[in-house]
């Protein structure tokens, strides 16, 4: 399987706006998380009555047919949760997908290990897994090592640049070797 993050790998949130990654699009989403946030925020500022403005996301509308392509069952790893499904996956022509659950509070696993990590190794229960998240480094990839007994592939994305056309390739190399 392939667990997808949002925010960097399907939305480049680093691209600076005059350099927006070719063959993304503007959409403007109003989630009800992101509207619960920003009214939290607006009303902590004292401006209770300001109207919430909706959420920026790049997105392209090829990554959806290319993960669709990938020889992987996709689920999502990302923050939006079940929004991802009712935001996201309509916009980019997927189906609803299965979604990872994150607990609150965070976990804090130290030494630099992002705070999905052990939650994506509890969950894969040892099933193989490729991961793209913008947030993985060498820290994620040494505790996967150690505290996962199965195959797994931790791409890094960048968020400036979101998938591209090497990330799909090293995905079904990597795929395509576990048979
Ligand atoms: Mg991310």
């Amino acid at each position: 399987m392939l667990l997808v993050d949002v925010d960097g790998p399907l939305n480049p949130y680093a691209a600076k706006p005059h350099r927006r990654p070719e063959g993304y699009g503007t959409h403007r989403l109003l989630t009800p998380r992101w509207e619960a946030a920003e009214r939290r925020r607006l009303t902590e500022w004292g401006l209770p009555n300001k109207p919430v403005e909706p959420l920026r996301v790049w997105l392209n509308p090829d990554h959806g047919p290319a993960l669709n392509a990938l020889p992987l069952d996709l689920v999502w790893a990302t923050t939006w949760e079940k929004e991802a499904n009712a935001f996201i996956a309509p916009l980019l022509g997927l189906s609803e997908l299965p979604f990872i659950s994150w607990p609150l509070p965070r976990s804090r696993p130290g030494d630099g290990v992002f705070w999905k990590t052990p939650e994506i190794v509890a969950w894969a229960k040892g099933r193989a897994f490729a991961w793209i998240d913008d947030e993985i480094a060498e820290a994620d990839r040494a505790w996967v090592r150690e505290h996962h007994d199965g195959p797994a592939m931790l791409r890094r994305i960048d968020p400036r640049r979101g998938l591209a056309i090497d990330d799909f390739a090293a995905l079904t190399a990597w795929a395509t070797g576990l048979d």
